[in-house]
């Protein structure tokens, strides 16, 4: 497991870093992207066609919402265009991004309810170039029962990403498409996950260091598994953050071994530390990526998303 004292090349590196550059190298690499700002940060390749990452995992609290915005700012400074869609009605992840979710404000509400159009929903992130928001207002807690009447109910956000000609390859899409679109889904399996897990074709699954860290992943399990049989069998699970880690724990550590041995190399190598500044970001409108660049928690974000990143190159045409 990496951990943020890897990162920043104080501690003891884990055998798990298998990394060709030394901690040294790193964290001089870092210090120095944390004094560049985003702007001139190296950029990454662009996917060959848009990754649609669902964020997911019926637990609340674990982390879904952090990472979302963090790991979708982090992709952005590095010069991708990304485009995150708050599922959850709660809108915290608009309210990390200072997007605007009052009621009235064009949101999720109206392209899975309404079937507005993707383009006229969106709005962009005030603070990070290239980094977009389809914000979430309190009307979506009424889309999980509105939606059950509707027509093909499971598959009103498929069809919205379909409808806005910005997602594919540069060749359906252009030079305007997206490259990461991340769905942030509620702490529920209802019909809002399950429209993003019918949209999606990758999971991306926080779990949090904790006790009861695997329970009720079974259950996420076999609704995904359900939805690769009858809805979407392009579903795979691309990568699990462990969040919230703490070091200095050995309960840490021993929930982060058993995720890996359920999961193996679909648990990132970095781990997101328990920081205090990941956590005041958003009440500054804000992702730790723009609130404090040289912190731990946002230095591991950026590693997150690089590792995120590398899995393009080598698998283009999405994980299985
Ligand atoms: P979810 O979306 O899964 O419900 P959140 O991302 O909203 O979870 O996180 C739950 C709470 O934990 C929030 O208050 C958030 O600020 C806090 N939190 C998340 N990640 C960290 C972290 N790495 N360090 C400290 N606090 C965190
Ligand atoms: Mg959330």
């Amino acid at each position: 497991m990496r951990t943020a004292a890897d990162i920043a090349g104080l501690g003891t590196v884990s055998d798990s870093l298998d990394d060709e550059t030394t901690p040294l190298a790193r964290a001089a690499e870092h210090v120095l992207i944390a004094r560049q700002g985003a702007g001139q940060r190296a950029r990454l390749p662009r996917p060959a066609r848009t990754r649609v990452l669902v964020v997911a995992n019926q637990k609340g609290g674990v982390g879904k919402t952090t990472s979302t915005v963090n790991v979708a700012a982090a992709l952005a400074q590095f010069g991708m265009r990304v485009l995150v869609i708050d599922l959850d009605p709660q809108g915290n992840a608009s309210t990390a991004m200072s997007v605007e979710h009052r009621r009235g404000t064009p949101s999720t509400y109206d392209m899975l309810v309404e079937g507005a159009a993707l383009n006229d929903v969106i709005a962009p992130c005030p603070d990070v170039t290239n980094l977009f928001v389809v914000p979430a207002t309190i009307d979506l807690a009424g889309a999980e029962i509105e939606l059950v009447s509707v027509v093909a109910r499971e598959q009103r956000l498929q069809k919205a990403l379909a409808a806005s000609g910005r997602i594919g390859t540069a060749a359906q899409a252009g030079e305007d498409r997206f490259d990461y679109v991340f769905i942030d889904c509620p702490p529920s399996l209802g019909l809002l996950t399950l429209n993003a897990l019918v949209a999606g074709e990758e999971m991306f699954i926080p779990i949090q260091a904790e006790y009861y860290a695997l329970e009720g992943l079974g259950q996420l399990l076999g609704t995904v598994e359900m939805v690769r049989s009858q809805l979407n069998s392009r579903l795979s699970i691309s990568a699990i953050l462990i969040t919230m880690y703490d070091a200095r724990t050995r309960l840490a550590a021993g929930v982060a071994d058993e995720v890996r041995e359920h999961f193996g190399d679909q648990v990132l190598k970095t781990a997101i530390p328990r920081a205090v500044r990941v956590s005041e970001a958003p009440s500054y409108g804000q992702t730790v990526m723009t609130y404090d660049p040289g912190s731990p928690g946002a230095l591991s974000y950026l590693e997150a998303a690089r590792e995120l990143a590398d899995q393009s190159i080598t698998a283009p045409e999405g994980i299985n």
